[in-house]
């Protein structure tokens, strides 16, 4: 086991206890609704439920990899809920969302990965919510053909894969993904429909090196997308990967200055930044300037 090391005094995270969480909470039980924010124990929980600001988790919540930095179960995976389409959709109608994050857990056990039950649960909300921008925060379709392209028909604003760490350690962290196959389906999504924002995320302090970091920053722009999150990993558990360093503040803030150095339009940086972190702000702020 590793042991969990102690977080520094820059990552402090409020209790989860205003009247919005309960309510966020009491939502999506009633619509049988999983949420990426409590499956993964994610410290933001108490600030983005409290501003209703929540990442759906659809296809069960199970998955069929063991990502080693992942909170998230695995195993045999749950059946399709028919009607998480709508219950989705009603549940961005209820919190009036203006930007919602749809995610998923892996489907290696279905034919097309869970595409068309993205592409359902999009074109829902898009009924139901026209408004809402969505962004989907997708698997990597790893031997799915024509998974990707169903996902893109369904015209999401902003497609989102995580690369979730440098490419020499993802036998450790990611096995039963391939980092050059996450980055061959985001420049894929990019030719197939330029109007989508394409985005990817990344954790530090699993042991990668800042050249590394930088290397991942221009293989995502050679794949051409726009958007970049980096964030600290924290050890769920002591059966996951061990912690190796929490990066500064100042090396989140130096990371930030390089990213859009290399172009990207909007990058978040800083311990807590997650993959769906304050997504929709930094998108509209995005889209006004
Ligand atoms: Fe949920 Fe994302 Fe906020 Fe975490 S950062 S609580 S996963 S919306
Ligand atoms: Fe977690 Fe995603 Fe890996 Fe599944 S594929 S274990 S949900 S990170």
């Amino acid at each position: 086991d590793n042991p969990i090391p102690r977080k520094p005094e820059w990552i402090r995270v409020k209790a989860p206890v205003s009247a919005e969480y309960h309510e966020t909470r009491n939502m999506m039980r009633e619509l049988k609704l999983n949420t990426v924010c409590e499956e993964a124990a994610c410290p933001n929980i108490g600030e983005c439920w409290a501003k209703k600001h929540a990442t759906v988790m659809i296809l069960g919540s199970v998955c069929t990899r063991a990502c080693s930095f992942c909170n998230i179960a695995t195993g045999r995976p749950d059946k399709l809920d028919p009607h998480e389409p709508e219950h989705v959709a009603e549940a961005v109608g209820r919190m009036m969302l203006e930007h919602v994050v749809i995610t998923s857990v892996d489907r290696d056990d279905l034919e097309d990965g869970g595409a068309a039950h993205f592409a359902k649960v999009i074109k829902a909300i898009r009924k139901s919510s026209p408004h809402t921008t969505i962004e989907v925060l997708t698997p990597d379709f790893l031997k799915k053909p024509g998974a990707v392209e169903i996902v893109v028909e369904a015209r999401p604003d902003v497609f989102n894969h995580n690369l979730e760490t440098v490419p020499r350690l993802y036998a450790s962290i990611r096995p039963g993904a391939r980092y050059f196959h996450s980055l061959k389906i985001l420049n894929e999504v990019k030719e197939m429909d330029p109007s989508i924002f394409t985005k990817s995320g990344i954790m530090v302090g699993l042991g990668e090196q800042r050249e590394e970091v930088l290397q991942v920053m221009d293989d995502l722009r050679a794949a051409d997308v726009d958007f970049i999150t980096i964030g600290q990993y924290l050890q769920p558990t002591p059966k996951h990967a061990a912690l190796d360093r929490f990066w500064t503040p100042d090396e989140f803030a130096s990371l930030k200055t390089q990213a859009f150095g290399k172009g990207f339009l909007q990058v978040a940086s800083s311990a807590l930044t997650r993959s769906s972190y304050h997504a929709g702000d930094d998108f509209r702020r995005m889209r006004e300037a």
